[in-house]
């Protein structure tokens, strides 16, 4: 079989295609091989399509709470056209992955395989395309250097009668025609969340089922306790209990789930959902062939430059599993894209101290560096300042429920800020500014004059209680006054 010869071959058309892209601006041949659409999971299975459903909850809420700003609206979700939405959504993200796909085959230096890689040798695959009718014209490619970035799907647990039943993954739970009744969400983490946040928001009856005393568990404690309460509002929620059973009956599934005592409860829907975390895309690859070491969850490991265990090829994204977050595959692929193409005076190594997060719930939270638990855990000496969202008057007069949270050393260092309310996904980024690109301390953000009144004032308020009052010049507005 002929192989064809590249300077840079990327697996995983997702985040990695950036790398791809700036091989090309470079005057490097690259080829990009993708199973699916365009864009990775982000675009038609993760982050755009599940914020465009939530940003119908939000209204939905919006409407709902209506009459805490003397409002009367009502809100009929009898009548939504659900399926219309979806379609919408569908449209929307399946175009963009459309676009992508239509800028890489434009692309002068780029060739795009529509098929499955899989490694014969450490930088050598063969691609299976996708297109049965071309199943016969499997091609060999090698590239000089070559980028991992193959993603993560949903795992599924080992929970008894699973696999008899219909159930969905956050893969589909996106593009329902009709929207469940009643619907049971296994698992507590970010995903089960805010989709569990967002068909509660539309009118499902929804039960979580969490092992964990508390929703969202790898958040600092503050956060998930307001999460979860929040949630407790809009859903049933089973912490602390195990999915022991799944089971079908006529009109569709009853999940039994086992609390630590084995107390059981069984919970019946229409629909289940299982969003109990995601494993690697790394099993198709055959990385037999290689020298690449994977951990024992199946993992790429990398060293600080995201180099693989075989030099010129390096990993990116969930397939690294260290920041399963769109933006942390993107600013790895800007480092891995400086390693790969020398584009950078020595070798550029990754630091995820100031990698932030978002779960975008109702209210949403965001969080950047260490959790209360993880500096206990580690030791290190810490002060702490939590104030209530409220404390700012913009969060008063949106009668904002939540906090901000802000973890220092004693010399002022920022560790953490972890912020719980409206806009929080917004509002943690003068926090990673400060912690990436300023001097690192408490008086970055509480010495910067905030915009008044605005919900940043929240933030404001929160580091400086932390800021030395020798030096901090930070107006309190509680002092003087709106
Ligand atoms: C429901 C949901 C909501 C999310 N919301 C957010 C959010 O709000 N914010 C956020 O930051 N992150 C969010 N994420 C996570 C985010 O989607 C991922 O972190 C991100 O997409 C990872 O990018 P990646 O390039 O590593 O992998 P992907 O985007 O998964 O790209 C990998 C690509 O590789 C392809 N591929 C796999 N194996 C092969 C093979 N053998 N041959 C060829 N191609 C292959 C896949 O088809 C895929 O297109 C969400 C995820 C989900 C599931």
């Amino acid at each position: 079989m002929e192989t064809h010869e590249y300077d840079l071959v990327v697996v995983g058309g997702g985040s990695g295609s950036q790398v791809a892209t700036a091989a090309a601006d470079r005057g490097l041949e690259a080829a990009v091989v993708e199973r699916g659409p365009l864009g990775g999971a982000c675009i038609t299975r993760g982050c755009v399509p599940s914020k465009a459903l939530i940003h119908r909850a939000d209204v939905a809420e919006t409407v709902r709470h209506a009459e805490r700003a003397g409002l009367e609206a009502s809100l009929d979700l009898d009548t939504v056209a659900y399926g219309e939405i979806t379609d919408a959504i569908h449209e929307f993200v399946y175009e963009k992955a459309d676009r992508q796909a239509q800028s890489l085959e434009d692309a002068d230096r780029i060739s795009l395989y529509r098929g499955e890689g899989k490694f014969v040798d450490d930088r050598v695959l063969e691609v299976e395309p996708v297109d049965a009718t071309e199943a016969d014209r499997v091609r060999r490619i090698e590239g000089e250097r070559v980028v991992v970035a193959v993603g993560s799907r949903p795992m599924t647990p080992p929970i008894d009668g699973l696999e008899e039943v219909a159930s969905l993954t956050s893969d589909d739970a996106l593009y329902l025609d009709e929207r469940p009744d009643e619907l049971v969400v296994v698992g507590g983490g970010y995903i089960g969340a805010e989709l569990g946040y967002f068909f509660g928001a539309l009118g499902t009856e929804v039960s979580i089922v969490g092992r964990s005393d508390r929703l969202v568990p790898r958040e600092d404690d503050d956060v998930s306790e307001q999460i979860t309460a929040a949630l407790e509002s809009s859903c049933d929620l089973y912490t602390g209990h195990e999915a022991a059973g799944v089971e079908g009956t006529d009109d569709g599934v009853v999940v039994t789930a086992q609390a630590g005592d084995g107390e059981t409860v069984d919970l019946t829907a229409d629909e289940l959902l299982v969003a109990t975390g995601r494993v690697p895309s790394t099993d198709a690859l055959n990385l037999e062939a290689t020298g690449i070491e994977t951990d024992d969850a199946g993992y790429v490991e990398t060293d600080a430059t995201l180099e693989t265990t075989v030099d010129g090829v390096w990993a990116l994204g969930d397939v690294v599993g260290d920041q399963p977050y769109k933006h942390a595959a993107d600013y790895e692929a800007r480092v891995v894209a400086a390693n790969a193409l020398d584009l950078a005076d020595g070798e550029r190594t990754v630091d995820y101290e100031a990698m932030p997060h978002a779960i975008f719930t109702s209210p949403q939270a965001a969080s950047a560096g260490a959790t209360e638990g993880e500096l206990r855990e580690q030791g290190r000496s810490y002060e702490s300042a939590t104030v209530p969202f409220d404390v700012s008057p913009l969060g008063t007069i949106r009668d904002a429920d939540g906090l901000v949270k802000v973890l220092a050393s004693p010399g002022g260092e920022i560790l953490g800020c972890h912020v719980v309310g409206p806009e929080a996904s917004a509002l943690i980024q003068e926090v990673v500014v400060a912690m990436d690109r300023g001097t690192g301390t408490v008086a970055d953000v509480a010495e910067t004059v905030h915009v008044h009144p605005a919900l940043s004032e929240s933030l404001e308020a929160a580091f400086e209680e932390l800021a030395d009052p020798e030096v901090s010049t930070a107006p309190d507005w509680r002092d003087v006054g709106e």
